[in-house]
């Protein structure tokens, strides 16, 4: 691993330290940085894209959303992009530097001083925006702490937190000087394509044309704005529009009515949906969840109608080949390839059966339940169908989870209710989550609604087919009696868990465990670890759909030849 800091100039006393360049034509914005020349962008073919999220893995991650900024964008800086990614700075990140350089942000009806942050990893420059409204809320423990202070509950001033947050991307592309990448140099200038995730995004599009475009800043730049998970969109009181300090003119695009059945839950201002209208291109993390997004409401989540509007593209999403490697795991007992699955599988499951106290039989199968205890990945429903499946399989059910407390005890009393036969593991456990990965025989994935889904790519990495519910990148990325068996389409309701849901998930386990140690279950295995799950696919995708922006200079790097791309599997992540 290599650690890269700031470029020369950057916060360096020498250079002129804290000298103030005014962004006279630009209201809300007072930045105060070292002098930097926005002379044309040196920039050997490629674009400049700038991804902005709330999350950025390995720094901050709650789930997918992190994952993908960390991914995705070293996958696109290896074809030749110049890549930056911005997000708060929650943490005193140890590989991060202060740049010195500070803007002044209008916040409601005051000035906020943030400061930027850098590194520059895996071909990407990495930005974080320093702020007490971040840093003071989430200081030492990230996960779940990123939002509000309990799961389920948020910040009362996340509309202030990511209003800021947007704010401050928007200076960064003009301001900080960067130089570490070896063939860009200076800041990336305006000729620039923003990449937005979900709703702590939504107004970055809003803020570019209210108080850049209309002042001839940044007149090539577009925006890009992925939904990585449209139940959370960022709803609040149709009054706190007045906070957010845009033109009347961006109102209609915030304006959501709550509820589309009568009588109305009330009128409200919703960011997701003015990040949908304000791009230049919406996508999202499937194909087949685009589908599902403009299928209607309950699926689509009351935006289904402005999404057919603007139309959404679906990509899947990659996965970290590096950290989930069963060549290499370090916390396996035995390490495996395709050659050796069938061997190192069971070898893990021995292990594995007696790291969670269940007797050691390598002839019994073992089915695993992996992810976080809420509705979306329909716990409940996986445990209303255990009792049916162990009565009638010699079968053995891991589960691990954390989350809600109503399901945390769920999933501990069928533990003690089937004590041979079931384990509930309620923490967050790595080194167990990769353990069970390897050593399970197939992957119990019951989401009522899945975008894209880590856990089922990370199964097949090591081997282990899923019985899935067939939603979202489910659909896109697990194929019946090749890499897994299908259950059919849950309900999406969360308030209920219907009987018919509960016999999908015992039926198709069932018929899971019977193939389990065949030839046809072998073959499986097989199918599901020679696939490339990597980045380098998506990342070609994402360039197509990105190339259509049109942002000036925006063709591709000549990779291979005056830009060696970074062999992604063998770059440590930081
Ligand atoms: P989401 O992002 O919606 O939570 P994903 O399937 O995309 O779901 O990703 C979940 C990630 O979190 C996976 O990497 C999975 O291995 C990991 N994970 C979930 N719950 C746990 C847990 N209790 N302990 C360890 N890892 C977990």
């Amino acid at each position: 691993m290599h650690e890269e800091r700031s470029g020369a100039g950057i916060g360096d006393p020498a250079t002129g330290g804290l000298s103030e360049r005014a962004s006279t034509n630009n209201p809300t914005h007072r930045s105060h940085a070292p002098f930097v020349s926005l002379s044309p962008v040196t920039c050997s073919g490629g674009m400049n894209l700038v991804f902005v999220g709330a999350e950025m893995a390995p720094w901050s991650k709650t789930g997918g959303l992190g994952d993908v900024l960390g991914g995705l964008p070293a996958a696109m800086a290896a074809n030749g992009h110049r890549v930056m990614v911005i997000s708060p700075r929650y943490d005193q990140y140890k590989d991060a530097w202060d740049t010195s350089v500070i803007s002044e942000i209008k916040v409601v009806d005051r000035y906020e001083r943030v400061r930027y942050f850098h590194c520059y990893k895996r071909g990407v420059d990495r930005v974080f925006v320093d702020h007490p409204c971040f840093l003071e809320k989430v200081r030492g423990k990230t996960k779940e702490k990123i939002y509000g202070p309990d799961a389920g509950t948020d910040y009362e001033d996340n509309q202030q937190r990511f209003s800021l947050l947007c704010q401050a991307a928007l200076e960064v592309p003009r301001i900080l000087d960067l130089n570490n990448n070896p063939h860009f140099s200076g800041p990336y200038g305006e000729d620039v394509v923003f990449v937005c995730n979900d709703w702590h995004t939504g107004l970055l599009a809003c803020y570019l044309k209210s108080n850049y475009q209309s002042n001839g800043i940044y007149r090539t730049a577009k925006v890009a704005f992925c939904i990585h998970n449209i139940s959370y969109q960022g709803r609040f009181s149709f009054d706190d529009f007045a906070q957010l300090n845009l033109p009347d003119r961006f109102k209609s695009s915030f304006d959501f009515i709550d509820g589309y059945d009568k009588p109305v839950e009330g009128r409200k201002i919703n960011w997701m949906k003015a990040g949908i209208l304000q791009a230049d291109k919406v996508l999202t993390v499937s194909p087949y969840y685009a589908e599902e997004l403009i299928s209607g409401e309950a699926r689509g989540c009351e935006l289904d109608n402005i999404m057919r509007l603007t139309g959404i593209t679906g990509i899947v999403n990659g996965m970290d080949v590096s950290e989930w490697d069963p060549i290499k795991d370090k916390f396996l007992t035995v390490n495996y390839d395709v050659t050796t699955a069938l061997e190192g599988k069971a070898l893990n499951k021995e292990a594995l059966q007696a790291e969670v106290g269940l007797p050691v039989d390598r002839k019994v199968p073992l089915v695993a339940f992996i992810g976080r205890l809420e509705e979306q990945k329909g716990p409940d429903v996986m445990i209303a169908a255990i009792p049916e499946i162990v009565k009638e399989e010699d079968v053995q059910i891991v589960l691990l989870g954390t989350g809600k407390k109503k399901f945390e005890r769920l999933l501990k009393s069928v533990e003690e209710k089937f004590p041979t036969k079931v384990r509930a593991v309620v923490r967050f456990n790595a080194p167990l989550a990769h353990q069970m990965m390897a050593g399970a025989d197939v992957l119990a994935v019951t989401s009522r609604f899945e975008p894209c889904g880590l856990i089922q790519l990370q199964g097949m990495r090591y081997g282990t087919p899923c019985a899935c519910a067939s939603t979202g990148g489910l659909v896109d990325t697990i194929v019946e009696g090749k890499t897994g068996f299908h259950m059919g389409r849950l309900s999406v309701d969360c308030n209920v868990v219907e009987p018919a849901d509960v016999k999908k998930v015992v039926t198709t386990l069932k018929r899971a465990v019977k193939v389990v140690g065949t030839p046809a279950y072998h073959e499986m295995v097989k199918n599901c670890m020679i696939q490339d799950l990597s980045w380098k696919g998506p990342a070609k995708n994402w360039e197509d759909v990105l190339l259509e922006l049109g942002v000036e200079g925006s063709e591709p790097g000549i990779v291979g030849e005056e830009i060696a791309p970074l062999a992604l599997e063998n770059v440590a992540a930081p």
